[in-house]
């Protein structure tokens, strides 16, 4: 697990997520290091983002449940030039699309190993990076081997 403190968090200066009605519950159990996304009551489709209706059957009934965080390197940019001055101290770094167990895609950093390992296909899982106390962005790690 790779955490930040909230002692950072008053000079946290880089783009957050706006939290609305429809995705509250979603940042809420990021916060809570226990992510949750949408499963739809009626066919079983997981989604991401969070939507008050569902992509594959139209269905309004949806209930958020817990995912396993595991998931897999879908494509990644390696990036070495800031898109805004705040990101300067991190270059390199890895933005990455996750195809998580559950299906859906989910843009992230991947974290906790040089940007030359990242592959497409590794196995990753979900961290939590404290970036202010109401946000914590969820960011993925290499699946520790045992
Ligand atoms: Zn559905």
């Amino acid at each position: 697990m790779v955490e930040s403190t909230h002692s950072s968090s008053p000079n946290y200066d880089k783009p957050l997520p706006e939290i609305d009605a429809d995705n509250r519950e979603f940042w809420d159990s990021c916060k809570r290091h226990e992510m949750r996304l949408q499963h739809c009551s009626a066919c079983g489709y997981w989604r991401y983002y969070p939507s008050p209706i569902c992509h594959q059957c139209g269905s309004f009934e949806v209930e958020w449940r817990p995912i396993t965080g595991l998931g897999t390197v879908y494509t990644f940019s390696v990036i070495h030039h800031p898109p805004v001055p705040a990101f300067s101290a991190d270059i390199p770094y890895v933005y990455a699309v996750v195809e998580l167990d559950e299906g859906p895609m989910m843009p992230t950093n991947i974290i906790g190993v040089a940007s030359e390992d990242v592959a497409i296909g590794m196995r990753v899982q979900v961290t939590y990076d404290d970036v202010t106390p109401e946000v914590t962005l969820p960011k993925f790690a290499p699946v520790e081997s045992s």
